[in-house]
C-alpha cells in the first residue's frame, strides 16, 4: 500500500528499540552470570535487586506514561475516526467488517492453539514439586459470558473514564461520534474541537514514544534477571508450545491475511511493525502499545480515519495471543490433572475462549483472570492456574505481540478495502 505523504527520513527508533531489547536481556543475564564467573554468589541478589529497585520503576515511570493517555487516546481517537468515516453507513459497515474479522481470526487462533497443544499433550512434564492439592491461585470470580456483555454498556458516562474501563469508553466514544455526525453541520464546532484534541494528543503520545528503547532496555533487563532461566526452564515446553502457537498464527493467518486480503508484502508489513511487536513484547500491554501501533500502520499506509476506529476497539477485544494461550493452558493444566479433555470440552474451550479474549483487557497479566472462565466452562480446577501463574509474563510478552498485530493486519485490510471503494467511485465520476 503506497502513502502519499513525501518520503520521510527513515526513523532509527526501531533500531534504538531493538538494541534496548538487548541491551536489558545482556544486563539481566550478567547479573545472574557475574556473581557465579568472579565467585560471589552472594553479590546476585543485590543485582537483581539492583534491576528491581532501580530499573523497573523506570520501566514502569515509561508505561505509566503510556497509560495515563490511553482513556484519551481511546475516546477522542475513536470519536475522531467515527466522524472522519463521514457518515454512520459507513461507521456501521466498517464496524461491522471489523468485528467480523476480530472474532474470525480469534475463533482460528483458538484452534491453531488446540491442534497444537494436542500434539504435545501427552509430553507435559511432571511439573518439579507441584502438589495439586496445595496449589493456591485465589482465583477471582471469573465474569460471566452476558456480564461481559452487559458491561459494555456504561450506566454512567464518567465512570468508565475514571476507571480505564475500555470496553464501556469505546461504546460511550462510539457514541458520542455518531451523536456528532448525526446532528451534521451544527455540531461543527464539537467536530473541530475533536480533532483538535486528536492531534494534541498524538504530539504527546510522540513525546513519550521517544523514550521507549530506554522504558525497554530497564523492564527487559528486570525480567530477565527476576524470572532468569531457570524458572523458564522447568515450563519450558508449555511455554513453547505457547510460541510455536503464536508463531503458526501470525505466520500462517496474518502473513496471508496481508498477502490475500491486503495484497501487501507480508515481509513489509512485519518489518514495519518491528516497532509496536517490540513494544507489545516488553511492555505486555495492548493498550500501552496502542500509540506505537497507530504509529507504525500510518507509516504502513492505513488510513488514518480507520485506523483510529479499528486499533483501539482491536486493543480491547481483538485477542487472538490471549486466545491462544487459554486454549493451550486450559489443555496444560486438564493434562496436570490427569484429565483428557473430550471433543465437546475443545469445543467449549473455543467459544469460551474467544468469548473470554473479548472481555480480556488490553492491561498486562489480564490473561490468566479470564483464564479463569474458560476453566470453570470446561470443569477443570481453576487453582491449576498456579501451576502457570508464575511464568505468566513470558506467555504475556507473545500473546500481547500477537493481539497488537492482529489489531494492524485488520487496519491495514479495511483501509485497503476504504481505498478501493473510493478509487472505484473516483472512476465512475470521471
Ligand atoms: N497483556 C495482554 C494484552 O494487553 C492481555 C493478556 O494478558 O492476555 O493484550
Amino acid at each position: 500500500m503506497e502513502t502519499t505523504q513525501p518520503k520521510k527520513k527513515r526513523s532509527l527508533l526501531p533500531l534504538w528499540i531493538l538494541i534496548g531489547m538487548f541491551a536489558g536481556i545482556l544486563v539481566g543475564l550478567l547479573c545472574l552470570w557475574l556473581p557465579n564467573w568472579f565467585n560471589h554468589p552472594e553479590w546476585k541478589e543485590p543485582m537483581v535487586n539492583f534491576t528491581t529497585n532501580w530499573l523497573k520503576p523506570i520501566g514502569d515511570i515509561y508505561i505509566n506514561l503510556l497509560k495515563f493517555l490511553i482513556v484519551p487516546v481511546v475516546l477522542i481517537s475513536i470519536t475522531a475516526g467515527v466522524i472522519s468515516l463521514g457518515d454512520l453507513k459507513k461507521v456501521g459497515s466498517i464496524g461491522i467488517k471489523t468485528f467480523l474479522y476480530y472474532l474470525c481470526t480469534t475463533a482460528i487462533a483458538v484452534v491453531v492453539g488446540l491442534v497444537i497443544v494436542n500434539f504435545f499433550k501427552g509430553s507435559f512434564p511432571a511439573l518439579p514439586g507441584a502438589n495439586l492439592t496445595e496449589l493456591e491461585y485465589q482465583a477471582k470470580e471469573a465474569p460471566k459470558v452476558m456480564d461481559v456483555i452487559k458491561g459494555i454498556f456504561p450506566d454512567n458516562a464518567l465512570k468508565p473514564l475514571v476507571n480505564a474501563d475500555m470496553l464501556p469508553v469505546i461504546c460511550i466514544a462510539i457514541f458520542l461520534g455518531a451523536g456528532i455526525l448525526a446532528v451534521g453541520k451544527k455540531a461543527d464546532p464539537i467536530t473541530n474541537l475533536v480533532n483538535a484534541a486528536n492531534e494534541v494528543v498524538i504530539k504527546i503520545l510522540m513525546m513519550i514514544i521517544k523514550i521507549t528503547p530506554i522504558g525497554v532496555f530497564c523492564l527487559m533487563a528486570n525480567v530477565v534477571a527476576v524470572n532468569g532461566p531457570m524458572i523458564i526452564g522447568s515450563l519450558a515446553l508449555v511455554i513453547g508450545v505457547a510460541y510455536l502457537a503464536y508463531l503458526v498464527h501470525i505466520i500462517v493467518v496474518y502473513g496471508l491475511s496481508m498477502q490475500f486480503l491486503s495484497r501487501m508484502n507480508p515481509f513489509k508489513f512485519f518489518r514495519g511493525m518491528m516497532p509496536a511487536m517490540i513494544t507489545a513484547f516488553t511492555t505486555t500491554s495492548s493498550n500501552a502499545t496502542l500509540p506505537v501501533n497507530l504509529e507504525c500502520c500510518t507509516e504502513l499506509g492505513a488510513d488514518k480515519g480507520v485506523t483510529s476506529f479499528v486499533l483501539p476497539l482491536g486493543a480491547t477485544i481483538n485477542m487472538d495471543g490471549t486466545a491462544i494461550y487459554q486454549a493451550v493452558a486450559a489443555v496444560f493444566i486438564a493434562s496436570c490433572y490427569g484429565m483428557n479433555l473430550t471433543f465437546g470440552q475443545m469445543a467449549q474451550i473455543v467459544l469460551t475462549a474467544v468469548l473470554a479474549s473479548i472481555g480480556t483487557a488490553g492491561v498486562s497479566g489480564a490473561g490468566p483472570i479470564m483464564l479463569a472462565m474458560v476453566l470453570a466452562q470446561i470443569g477443570v480446577p481453576v487453582e491449576g492456574i498456579a501451576l502457570i501463574i508464575g511464568v505468566d509474563k513470558i506467555f504475556d510478552m507473545g500473546r500481547t505481540t500477537l493481539n497488537i498485530t492482529g489489531d494492524a493486519t485488520c487496519a491495514i485490510w479495511i483501509s485497503r478495502l476504504e481505498q478501493r471503494k473510493a478509487a472505484k467511485k473516483a472512476v465512475k465520476q470521471l
